[in-house]
């Protein structure tokens, strides 16, 4: 697929006299998942989770390559209990993009897990029981040079931690976190990535800015956690997540949403798209419509951002109401066009190529993106 690179965010991190400031992901360390770089300034990577079983490996791959063709870049599975690592082995063999083992609990599934083909594990070494038993997943990860990725959550605070009254919850998770990696560190186990999520975006915003001023060499996984079902875990991650890769922090995120994880991937993807970071579909520029607009903007955005979907290329498309300032508005779209009374005005680069009758114009307009551009068909 296509991707277009646009613009970072504002670097925060303080540089050297004269220096270009760096950001915060420039400095982590860089960590492979499969053959997808995470840290070390290296693009900002998606990730979603499976919500099938591994023991149907079918089904799993079949979602698997659903959310790679969406944009996906590495994917997580639940290992829940043994009889989940059957078909684990086979999803792991097949699947296009590298998998995480998401484990809880018993340090035998992610040992198992290692051996039968993980591109990496996710485990909470708060509920994995002792320290003997993260140091065997620790010394298994590292026999199969695989990354780990400490995930700590608001909800599974280990319980030395969660019962100290001194601390803030963003306190107790930013101190479980860093107790971990250290302890992973004095083992020499280096392959980490960090996450430390909660639902509450204030906290997540405290937490990740403090884990990056402690931990800086660490790459980070962003998201918040139980977000909420599409709309409100949709401006729920953006704000949080958003602010967080505007200030440099954030090597790799996913986005989570109760709905299906395609949902998750394309959200992920816009805003990457709209903070300028990435983009990998099309984007639509529509204005919101005022007194001078003379048709149904809302109707034609709408029709217009659905056939979109059928474009691979990375551009952006504006649907404006007017010809007063529609062209204008819209100068940095690819492609555009701007209504009037019974008629549109197609544009490029906010110069007009022609008019179009109104009932033509969403087929005219994709005559022309078909032309430049092609479609996925
Ligand atoms: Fe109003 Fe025209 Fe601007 Fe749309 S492009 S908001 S119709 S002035």
């Amino acid at each position: 697929m296509e991707e277009r690179v646009t613009e970072g965010p504002a670097d925060t991190t303080e540089g050297r006299a004269g220096a270009k400031p760096r950001a915060a992901r420039e400095l982590t360390r860089r960590v492979m998942v499969g053959g997808v770089p995470v840290g070390g300034g290296a693009s900002v990577s998606v990730q979603s989770m499976c919500t099938t079983k591994t023991s149907d490996p079918a089904a799993t791959l079949s979602q698997i390559r659903g959310l790679a063709a969406e944009g996906c870049e590495i994917i997580r599975v639940a290992i829940p209990n043994a009889g989940a690592l059957d078909g684990f082995g086979e999803v792991c063999a097949m699947s296009p993009l590298p998998v995480v083992a998401d484990i809880h609990f018993d340090h035998r599934l992610a040992i198992e897990a290692c051996r039968r083909g993980a591109a990496a594990l996710r485990i909470n070494p708060g509920n994995i029981g002792s320290f003997e038993r993260v140091d065997a997943v620790i010394e298994e990860a590292g026999s199969a040079s695989i990354p780990i990725r400490i995930g700590v959550n608001a909800g599974s605070l280990d319980r030395e931690v969660d019962q100290r009254r001194d601390l803030s919850l963003p306190q107790k998770l930013v101190a479980s976190a860093e107790a971990f990696v250290r302890h992973f560190e004095e083992r020499g186990f280096r392959d980490v990535v960090l996450s430390a999520k909660a639902h509450s975006v204030p906290t997540t915003l405290a937490t990740y800015r403090e884990l990056s001023r402690r931990l800086p060499h660490v790459p980070l996984h962003v998201g918040v956690t139980e977000a909420g079902t599409l709309r409100q875990g949709t401006v729920k991650n953006c704000a949080g997540v958003g602010i967080l890769l505007e200030q440099g922090i954030g090597d790799t995120l996913r986005l989570s949403l109760t709905a299906d994880p395609v949902e998750e991937v394309r959200v992920a993807w816009d805003l990457l798209s709209a903070l300028g970071m990435r983009r990998l579909h099309p984007e639509l520029v529509s204005c919101p419509t005022c007194g001078r607009c003379q048709v149904d903007l809302i109707g034609m955005a709408e029709r217009v951002s659905e056939r979109l979907q059928g474009v691979e290329a990375p551009i952006s498309v504006a649907v404006m109401g007017c010809v007063v300032n529609g062209p204008g508005e819209a100068r940095d779209a690819d492609l555009g066009v701007a209504c009037g009374r019974g008629q549109g005005l197609l544009f490029q680069n906010g110069e007009p190529i022609r008019k179009v009758p109104e009932g033509q114009i969403v087929d005219e307009l994709f005559r022309e993106i078909e032309e430049r551009y092609g479609s996925k068909a």
